[in-house]
């Protein structure tokens, strides 16, 4: 009988304990050797394999499992290789292509990037003009056997399609794009006839590029593309698999020579729909329906999504041309829900990770087959788990529901414009032209994470630790008055992280024991869970900022994470409006920037690092996106008072998309990383004519490297060439917190030397 079938996109590699994370770094640390190090991977790459099948997924992938990144795997296996690092080899060596990665003692990493609008990074895969592709070591080959030896399993190959590959490298000439893709055509041909030959039926080609907004000519070079995959393997069947977003050019795309196409209905949901609608499904296509959140960690309501699902298989050619699958790969997500066992069973009961998601994909698929009545069980309880979470007081606080509603349509603004806040704040404040400053964080040494183990096992008392905290505030309190910085901070030391710090101390938060998620390499990261209405019920930073600023005269920054930042590094709830998230957070900061008045801090810095990260990859929602954090940050910040004086700061070096926002934000003072990027930034500002007090970094805080009082002197100098001297600050790129204090005191001292000598130069 014809089957509507259950499909995974990509599982994730970490491991539910992170054994992969764990068995990386020991073999980066020659702890293994190699062999112990492949036998690990190997026995942990089958046992994802083995839970899949376990779960009951009809069609698992194979591919996207890696050693670090799946984009770099990609361009090995078509030998890609930075000329650095090119070696001549034949098959590329895990020496290799570990160096590409991470770098080596005689060459510089390649660079990494986002990975569209996640939070996962790949690498940049380097290609020059004279580049010639090859295949290196068929991979997907290997790994196919081996799912099929080891398990019985005729999996399904994933690969990055082409057309992405070129687009997310760089090195070459735009010109030389069509000269790369006939070269490379021919060797995907060569991959894929491989695996057919081992038996493959369906190979997926991951294009997320066909989620952004493409010109019209990439549009055609798909049908090139893959009229010739089609021609050079006809007997393998292709599913182009998007994600992230609705494909622009549905209409074009559904021409494509391809047997499959896999389409994201949780992130391009409405005009994913709308498409089908209008243009009709391909009837001798499969559709690979992305119903199943692959980005966000709460259960799929079953009983809508079913509806939807009977909505498609209506509009697709038959029970076989329907596929259940995650909207995207479940790298995204934590491994499995069932290893917490400390939280609150109502959130727990409405969690689902990868596996559980695997298990709603199967669920869905059986009710389509074998009847909704088949799967009333699994229904009910999800309902109710589901009720349960909605119902409770966590998502039901009466106050800050009303705060909400009464929020107006305008922006708050501050009660004075800037000219007249940057006067009153210059009678306040007595700064000097260019004021020195930092962006927060100072060393966090091994004495300071020891603190916190100590705290955390009970070995120190809440006293104990709270008095540590002190001493080393105050000890940075007097280096940098000794070091004669004019607006001082307080250190951070009682932050283990920017945004964990604040969710612990906020209502309608929560953490996972094992939540993590890959962000690059080995590197993982466990956002917190706003599942939640957030609430302020106690100052979550004033003791610490007013105990700093009693030890000096110098001004002292509160520092806070901005609501756009604490967003977009969580896993939020997905029920009420992101415009509705970021407010909640928003009137929480603005009782704490009320708390911070009243305790006279007068300078308060609210950090906006991830404000562009969260840029829609559709051209038209971006301006809503920015509308909407613009907002928030102002609720947050513009009701103080004129001598109150409002910093930000951001570190990226792309303000192109965003320069309107930032100048919207209205903030007296924004810090931004600038010596990194060297600089490239100033002419964003120039262009827009930035008239409000800002701080081009000077100091490239990523490096060990102390830089010299000329370096540091020759970047503000070029950036006085074009910004008033009147409106500029002098700071690091960013926080100093992953600094030694032997690096970062002589590079302070060296920055406060170069304003010395910038200022008598003027
Ligand atoms: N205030 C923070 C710090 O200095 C900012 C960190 C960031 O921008 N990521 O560490
Ligand atoms: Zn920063």
């Amino acid at each position: 009988m014809a089957k509507v079938l259950s499909a995974n996109l990509g599982y994730p590699r970490i491991g539910e304990k992170r054994e992969w994370k764990k068995a990386l770094e020991q073999f980066w640390a020659a702890k293994i050797s190699k062999d112990e190090f492949l036998e690990t991977i190997r026995g942990l790459r089958l046992s994802y394999l083995r839970k899949q099948k376990e779960i009951g997924v009809d069609l698992i992938p194979v591919g996207d499992f890696s050693l670090y990144d799946h984009v770099l795997d990609t361009a090995v296996l078509f030998g890609l290789i930075p000329e650095r690092f090119d070696k001549g080899e034949k098959e590329i060596s895990l020496e290799t292509y570990f160096s590409i990665a991470r770098g080596n003692k005689d060459a510089e990493a390649s660079e990494m990037t986002k990975w569209f609008d996640t939070n996962y990074h790949y690498i940049v895969p380097e290609i020059s003009n004279e580049t010639k592709p090859r295949i290196t070591e068929n991979r997907l080959l290997t790994l196919f056997n081996e799912a099929k030896q080891e398990l019985g399993i005729t999996a399904k190959p994933v690969i990055v399609g082409p057309v992405t590959l070129l687009k997310l490298s760089k090195g070459y000439d735009r010109n030389h794009f069509q000269t790369l893709l006939d070269s490379l055509i021919p060797l995907y041909i060569q991959v894929l006839s491989e695996l057919k030959n081992a038996g493959a039926e369906w190979v997926q080609i991951d294009e997320p590029i066909l989620a952004k907004t493409l010109p019209s000519e990439d549009v055609a070079v798909f049908q090139d593309v893959y009229q010739a995959i089609k021609e050079g393997v006809p007997d393998l069947k292709l599913l182009l698999q998007t994600y992230f977003e609705a494909v622009d050019d549905y209409e074009e795309v559904i021409k494509l020579p391809v047997d499959g196409l896999g389409l994201d209905f949780v992130y391009g949901k409405k005009a994913n729909l709308e498409a089908i609608k209008a243009f009709a499904f391909p009837q001798d296509k499969v559709l690979a329906a992305g119903v199943i959140d692959g980005r966000n960690i709460w259960k799929n309501n079953l009983a809508a999504t079913f509806a939807e699902l009977e909505t498609l298989l209506a509009a697709v050619g038959g029970r076989d041309k329907l596929w259940v699958t995650p909207s995207s790969s479940l790298l995204h997500v934590p491994v499995t829900v069932a290893s917490e066992k400390e939280l609150d069973p109502v959130l727990k009961n409405a969690l689902s990770f990868a596996d559980q998601k695997l298990s709603e994909a199967v669920t869905l698929a059986k009710g389509l087959n074998e009847g909704k009545d088949s799967i009333e069980v699994q229904l009910e309880k999800n309902r109710v788990d589901l009720d349960a979470l909605q119902q409770s007081a966590h998502r039901n606080n009466k106050e800050v529901q009303k705060e909400l509603n009464h929020l107006g349509s305008d922006l708050p603004t501050r009660p004075g414009s800037y000219k007249l806040r940057q006067q009153i704040q210059e009678d306040a404040f007595h700064l000097p032209l260019l004021p020195t400053t930092t962006i927060g964080s100072f060393p966090q040494t091994q004495e300071v994470r020891q603190a916190r183990r100590n705290l955390r096992r009970g070995e120190w008392t809440k006293e104990q630790y709270d008095q540590f905290i002190r001493n080393e505030t105050a000890k940075w309190i007097n280096i940098q008055e000794d070091i004669g910085i004019d607006v001082l901070v307080h250190g951070e030391f009682e932050r283990n992280d920017m945004v964990e710090y604040f969710g612990e101390k906020l209502a309608g938060f929560a953490f996972t024991r094992f939540g993590w998620v890959q962000s690059y390499g080995s590197r993982c990261v466990k956002p917190p869970l706003i599942f939640g209405d957030v609430a302020w019920t106690a100052p979550l930073t004033v003791e610490e900022s007013a105990y700093a600023q009693s030890l000096t005269r110098k001004p002292v920054k509160g520092m806070l994470t901005g609501p756009v930042t604490i967003y977009n590094w969580s896993f939020v709830r997905n029920d009420i409006s992101q415009a509705d998230v970021f407010n909640q957070i928003a009137l929480a900061l603005r009782k704490e920037i009320h708390a911070l008045e009243e305790a006279d801090i007068r300078m308060i810095q609210v950090d906006e690092p991830a404000l562009r990260e969260g840029l829609p990859l559709k051209e038209e929602k971006k301006a809503n996106y920015l509308h909407r954090a613009v907002y928030a940050f102002r609720l947050a910040t513009s009701f103080v008072n004129n001598d109150t004086q409002i910093h930000t700061h951001m570190c990226y070096s792309e303000f192109d998309e965003i320069i309107e926002a930032i100048d919207a934000l209205d903030t007296d003072v924004i810090s931004i990383e600038a010596a990194r990027s060297h600089g490239e930034i100033i002419s964003t500002f120039e262009d827009f004519k930035y008239k409000k007090g800002i701080g081009l970094g000077v100091y490239d805080i990523h490096s060990p490297r102390i830089p010299s009082v000329d370096e540091m002197k020759s970047y503000a100098e070029r950036a006085l060439q074009v910004l008033d001297p009147k409106i500029f600050w002098i700071n690091p790129d960013c926080g100093l917190k992953t600094r030694r204090p032997e690096e970062a005191i002589p590079a302070l001292k060296n920055m406060v030397e170069a304003a010395q000598e910038v200022r008598a130069e003027l």
